[in-house]
């Protein structure tokens, strides 16, 4: 897709901070971070929307979502356990699709953050 900016960055065409690439996935920190940690996977397939996605869009959906937990392991965010057992750190995942749901850039995008709150807009 030639006028889009995440095909423009899985390129290298337009710089980003690069925090995972593989052959079908990248994923950078989002330029304007609404939380300590916030970074964005992609496909490096063009795929504007999740409403895009059918069943033969699963195995790349279930790639993107299974690097999450190394992700957030990496920037300290992962969900961990105190002496009692109570759960501590964690992070948000959000996929904006269309308009309703808030979507900017129509290339599939997968928000993760993380860190201490509070965050910038989100709850
Ligand atoms: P959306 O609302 O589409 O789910 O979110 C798009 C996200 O992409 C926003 O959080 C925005 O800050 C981020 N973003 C937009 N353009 C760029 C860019 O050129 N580089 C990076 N790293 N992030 C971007
Ligand atoms: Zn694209």
């Amino acid at each position: 897709m030639t006028n889009c900016i995440f095909c423009k960055i899985a390129a290298k065409q337009i710089p980003s901070s690069i925090v995972y690439e593989d052959d079908e996935l990248m994923a950078f920190k989002d330029i304007n971070p609404a939380a300590p940690v916030h970074l964005l996977v992609i496909p490096k397939l063009h795929v504007a929307t999740l409403s895009e996605c059918t069943e033969s869009h699963a195995a790349l959906l279930g790639r993107m979502l299974a690097l999450v937990p190394k992700l957030a392991d990496e920037y300290g965010c992962a969900v961990s356990y105190d002496a009692e057992g109570t759960p501590q750190g964690g992070y948000k995942i959000l996929i904006n699709s269309g308009p309703d749901g808030g979507q900017e850039v129509y290339h599939l995008h997968l928000h993760l953050y993380g860190g201490p709150r509070p965050w910038r807009g989100l709850r």
